[in-house]
C-alpha cells in the first residue's frame, strides 16, 4: 500500500544551518506515528517541513504520491495536512469559535469535522465559544489549537508539543480525543518530549537527534534501554 506521507531523504537548512540530514520517514492512512527527540534535535522542523513552513525539495515529501517538498503552506492545508503548532499560536484578539472558523478551510475530504463536532468532542469550547480565547485555561487553548486544526478536515494531523506546559490529568484529557480524531479517518503525527506519553499513542515511533533518525519501530518491539540510546546519543 502507498503511505499517505512518504519522506525521502529529506534534508532541512535555515540559511545555512543544516538541521535535518537524509530524513525517511512514512505515514500510513489513519496511523499515529510519534516523533520524539531531545531539545534541537530537529522534531519541529520536521513537522514546519510537512506542513510547508520550511521549503525542500519537491519530491523529498510525497502526499499521497504527489511531491509537495516546495509547496506553499495555504496549499499543503488544502491538501489535507493540518498543523497544531507548538505554543498554540492562537489568535488572542478573537473569540473561541472565532479561532476555530479560522481552521475552516472547506475542504473537500470526507473526515466529519464542523463546529459541531468539534464542540461534541470538546464541549467546554462551546461553553466558553463567545468568550476570548485568552481568557481559557491552557489545556482549554490547547483543545481550540487541536480543534482549528481539524477544522480543516485534515487527512494528517500534525502536532507540535501538545502536552507542553500542561498539568498530566489535562494532558492525558487531550490525549483521549486520539481515538476519536483516528477514528473519523485521520492520521495523526505526534512530536512529543514526554516520551513514555506519546509511546502509549502511537503505533510506530521515529526517535531523531540532531537531525538524524537514531531509531525507528513498533514501541512494543523496542526495549526503554534501546531508545534511551537512540534519545540521548549515548
Ligand atoms: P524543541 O523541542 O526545542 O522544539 P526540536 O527537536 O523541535 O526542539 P527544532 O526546533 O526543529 O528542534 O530545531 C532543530 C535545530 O534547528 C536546532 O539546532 C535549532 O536551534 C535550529 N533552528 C530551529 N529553528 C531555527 C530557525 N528559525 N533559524 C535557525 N535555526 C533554527
Amino acid at each position: 500500500m502507498t503511505a499517505l506521507l512518504d519522506v525521502t531523504a529529506l534534508d532541512a537548512f535555515y540559511g545555512d544551518f543544516q538541521a535535518l540530514f537524509g530524513i525517511d520517514f512514512e505515514l500510513r492512512e489513519g496511523e499515529a506515528v510519534a516523533v520524539i527527540g531531545a531539545n534541537g534535535a530537529g522534531k519541529s522542523t520536521m513537522l514546519k517541513s510537512l506542513a510547508g513552513l520550511v521549503r525542500n525539495r519537491p519530491d523529498s515529501i510525497r502526499f499521497s504520491g504527489r511531491p509537495i517538498g516546495d509547496a506553499p503552506a495555504a496549499s499543503i492545508v488544502r491538501l489535507g495536512l493540518a498543523l497544531v503548532p507548538e505554543g498554540r499560536q492562537l489568535f488572542p484578539s478573537l473569540s473561541v469559535e472565532e479561532n476555530l472558523l479560522i481552521g475552516a478551510y472547506g475542504g473537500e475530504r470526507t473526515t466529519p469535522w464542523d463546529l459541531a463536532a468539534v464542540y461534541r468532542m470538546f464541549p467546554v469550547l462551546k461553553e466558553r465559544r463567545r468568550g476570548a480565547v485568552t481568557a481559557l485555561s491552557g489545556g482549554q487553548q490547547q483543545m481550540v489549537a487541536i480543534g482549528r486544526a481539524l477544522m480543516s478536515n485534515p487527512s494528517v494531523l500534525l502536532c507540535d508539543e501538545i502536552s507542553l506546559g500542561l498539568a498530566p490529568i489535562v494532558v492525558e484529557d487531550i490525549y483521549r480525543m486520539l481515538p476519536q480524531i483516528r477514528a473519523g479517518g485521520t492520521a495523526v503525527v505526534l512530536v512529543e518530549q514526554d516520551i513514555a506519553r506519546a509511546l502509549r499513542a502511537a503505533d510506530r515511533f521515529y526517535c531523531l537527534q540532531e537531525g538524524r533518525v537514531t531509531l525507528s519501530g513498533r514501541p512494543n518491539d523496542v526495549d526503554q534501554e534501546t531508545i534511551r540510546a537512540a534519545y540521548f546519543g549515548t
